[in-house]
C-alpha cells in the first residue's frame, strides 16, 4: 500500500546491533541483511558498560524489537544487564526485545548453546523469529547468564580466559592460573539453597550456575536441558587445600565422580552465600568487585533469546 499513514507491516522489525567500534564481524552481520526488508538494522558502536546502558535505555524507549550483542559472553552480559534496567528496570524490558548473540572471535558459550555457530545460521534464526525462552540469574552485582561465581575460581577466571583446562557449568578455571595463588586457606562460608543450609564450613569455590551440568554427579554437559527449568544448579567446591581443588577440577575435566567431601551440589531458585571475608567474584567471566556475600535468584524465562 501506498498511502504513507499505513502503519508499518506488523512483521517489520527494528534491530540494533551494539559493537566495540570496528569490529569486523559487526559489519559482516549488518551487511547479511542488505537483502532481507522486513528487517531493519542499525549498526551502534560503544566503548564501554555505561555507554552500552545509554543506548540501551534509548533504544528500548523508541521502541526495538531485537538487540544483537556482538562479542563474546561479556559483552552479552553487558547488553543484558541494560536492558535489565531499561524501560522501567527490573527486567521489564526484557519481555519486550529479543536478544541476539553473535560470535566475535571471543569464547561465545550462549551461542555455542544457542546453536548459533556460524553468522548464516544467526542471521537465518533473525529473519525466522526463530527464539526460546532462558532464565537470566541475577544477584546484587547484576545479572549473569552463564553463572556467577566466588572464590578461587573467580580469583583466576582472567587468567582462564583464552586457554581452559577445566569447565564446571561453564566457569573456566585454569590450572597454571590458580597454581599461581599463594594463599592456600579455604574460607569459611555459608550456603543457603531456598532457606536450606547446604554447607557451613570452609570452602574453596561456591558457583551457581544458570546454563550447568546435570544436578546429579555424571557430570554429562546438557546445557538446553536446565536453561529455561527455573533453577540454578549450585555446586560448593570444598577441597580443604589447593592441591585438593586442582584434584576436583581435573576429576571435572575428565568427567569423572567427585567425592561429596570435596563438592556439594544442589538445584535452587534462591541461593544465600556468607563468606567470613571477602573473596574474589565474577558474573559470565568478567571479574566483579571482592563480596563477603551474595543474594542469588534466578528469574524463570526472563529473557527471550534467538536460536538456530
Ligand atoms: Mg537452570
Amino acid at each position: 500500500m501506498s498511502d504513507p499513514a499505513t502503519p508499518p507491516d506488523a512483521h517489520h522489525r527494528r534491530l540494533v546491533a551494539i559493537a566495540q567500534p570496528d569490529t569486523e564481524e559487526a559489519a559482516e552481520f549488518v551487511a547479511a541483511f542488505d537483502d532481507v526488508d522486513d528487517v531493519e538494522v542499525e549498526l551502534i558502536e560503544t566503548t564501554g558498560e555505561e555507554e552500552v546502558r545509554e543506548v540501551i535505555a534509548r533504544v528500548v524507549s523508541e521502541g526495538v524489537d531485537t538487540i544483537a550483542s556482538v562479542g563474546g559472553d561479556g559483552a552479552l552480559n553487558l547488553v543484558i544487564g541494560g536492558l535489565w534496567d531499561a524501560g522501567g528496570g527490573g527486567g521489564a524490558a526484557l519481555r519486550d526485545v529479543t536478544v541476539v548473540p553473535v560470535r566475535s572471535g571471543t569464547v561465545n558459550l550462549v551461542s555455542k548453546t544457542m546453536g548459533l555457530d556460524s553468522l548464516d545460521t544467526t542471521v537465518d534464526a533473525i529473519v525466522a523469529g526463530r527464539s526460546r525462552a532462558m532464565d537470566v540469574g541475577r544477584s546484587e552485582a547484576g545479572v549473569f547468564v552463564l553463572n556467577s561465581s566466588s572464590g578461587y575460581d573467580a580469583a583466576v577466571i582472567g587468567d582462564a580466559a583464552d586457554h581452559s583446562d577445566a569447565t564446571l557449568g561453564q566457569v573456566r578455571f585454569a590450572v597454571e592460573g590458580i597454581k599461581r595463588l599463594r594463599d592456600e586457606d579455604p574460607v569459611h562460608v555459608t550456603v543457603r539453597c531456598d532457606g536450606v543450609q547446604l554447607h557451613d564450613g570452609p570452602a574453596m569455590s561456591v558457583v551457581t550456575m544458570n546454563i550447568g551440568e546435570r544436578a546429579s554427579d555424571d557430570f554429562h554437559v546438557a546445557p538446553d536441558a536446565e536453561i529455561d527449568d527455573g533453577l540454578l544448579d549450585v555446586a560448593v567446591i570444598r577441597a580443604e587445600s589447593l592441591s585438593r581443588f586442582l584434584g576436583v577440577i581435573v576429576k571435572l575435566a575428565l568427567r569423572r565422580d567427585v567425592e561429596r567431601r570435596h563438592l556439594v551440589r544442589a538445584q535452587a531458585e534462591h541461593v544465600e552465600i556468607e563468606w567470613s571475608r571477602s573473596v574474589a567474584s565474577q558474573r559470565d567471566g568478567d571479574a566483579d568487585d571482592e563480596v563477603t556475600s551474595l543474594d542469588v535468584r534466578v528469574h524463570p524465562g526472563a529473557l527471550r533469546i534467538h536460536c538456530a
